[in-house]
């Protein structure tokens, strides 16, 4: 019995010591370097103003990430540089939006060219090489609407919506109500949704380093369900989906992990305004793919108020 109790005893000290070293890396700050990201925003049919700063707060609260933020302005077909953060501007020469891409390990766009402004050829292939050399972008919301014309762009976040996309872009996407993965190659347009609500994301690649430790189902806040998503899709991974009971009836993708070349691309449909991007749902698929996306790996761990399949959670 004694020898029982000192075992228990010392099953907890080394347990206590082993949560303690934990806590300690969590506190004191990760060993690990932090990823570098520049954030790209300027002209976007969405709240880009509000979005961003809580975008950036989201990645930098967490600890592993230091953000920039480069604002685009349209003038004649061009983006020039309209805004920067501090640091960025002595990286700059003149305004043209050239900018040297691999001064970052991760590009978050939250950019569509919505108002119908061209990046110049030289930074198309610029970024191209920046991701297709092993580097990460994620595709935020409303970036996916971006670039119809650009074949590469639509490569690398696989499915797109709006600005014009049907059957020439390529098949729709989707997980039918047998669960088998769906290549629609219909006619139709690409992109839609129904009204918003508090809809339920099923994680459908659970041992994916953004998804493990997520729950099977989770509740996301008032959000728009984007549907009828459709692009070249190829070398996608649909790692989350949601059921458009309103619209489609499918299972539509709702967070994506994209191969091109060597590097990575998370795209997350989620996220349409500030209160949507406070959901933890949002927050916690957003960070794990960022980190994804920049390193192959996630650190990031499943915070306690993750929510179930149940009600949203919403942070403040
Ligand atoms: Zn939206």
């Amino acid at each position: 019995m004694r020898l029982q109790k000192m075992f228990v005893v010392i099953i907890c000290v080394f347990g206590m010591l082993g949560m303690s070293n934990f806590d300690t890396q969590i506190v004191l700050g990760d060993p690990l370097p932090k990823i570098k990201t520049l954030i790209i925003d300027g002209d976007n049919n969405h709240n880009w103003k509000a979005t961003t700063p809580v975008l950036q707060k989201i990645l930098e609260d967490s600890g592993r990430f230091t953000v920039e933020v480069i604002t685009l302005m349209k003038d004649g077909n061009k983006y020039n540089v309209g805004a920067v953060t501090a640091n960025l501007e002595q990286n700059l020469v003149g305004n043209e939006f050239s900018p040297v891409f691999d001064k970052f390990d991760l590009i978050v766009s939250n950019f569509n060219n919505h108002r119908g402004g061209a990046w110049s050829e030289k930074t198309r292939a610029a970024f191209e090489k920046y991701v297709s050399d092993g580097h990460g972008f994620v595709v935020y919301h409303a970036a996916d609407n971006a670039f119809r014309e650009w074949r590469e762009y639509n490569k690398m976040i696989a499915l797109g919506g709006w600005g014009g996309r049907n059957q020439m872009d390529g098949p729709y996407l989707y997980i039918n109500n047998e669960d088998k993965i769906i290549r629609d190659e219909s006619a139709g347009p690409g992109g839609s949704h129904g009204k918003q609500w508090a809809f339920l994301i099923t994680n459908r690649e659970p041992e994916h380093p953004v998804m493990k430790g997520l729950p099977k189902e989770f509740r996301h806040s008032n959000d728009e369900l984007y549907d009828k998503m459709r692009g070249p899709a190829e070398n996608v991974t649909i790692l989350a989906t949601a059921y458009a009971q309103d619209t489609t009836k499918r299972h539509e993708p709702m967070l994506l992990a994209i191969d091109y070349g060597k590097g990575r691309v998370f795209h997350t449909t989620l996220g349409h305004d500030v209160p949507q991007i406070k959901s933890v749902a949002f927050i916690i698929t957003f960070l794990r793919g960022a980190e994804w996306a920049a390193t192959g790996n996630v650190t990031i761990p499943v915070p306690n108020d993750m929510p179930s399949n149940d009600v949203p959670v919403v942070r403040e």
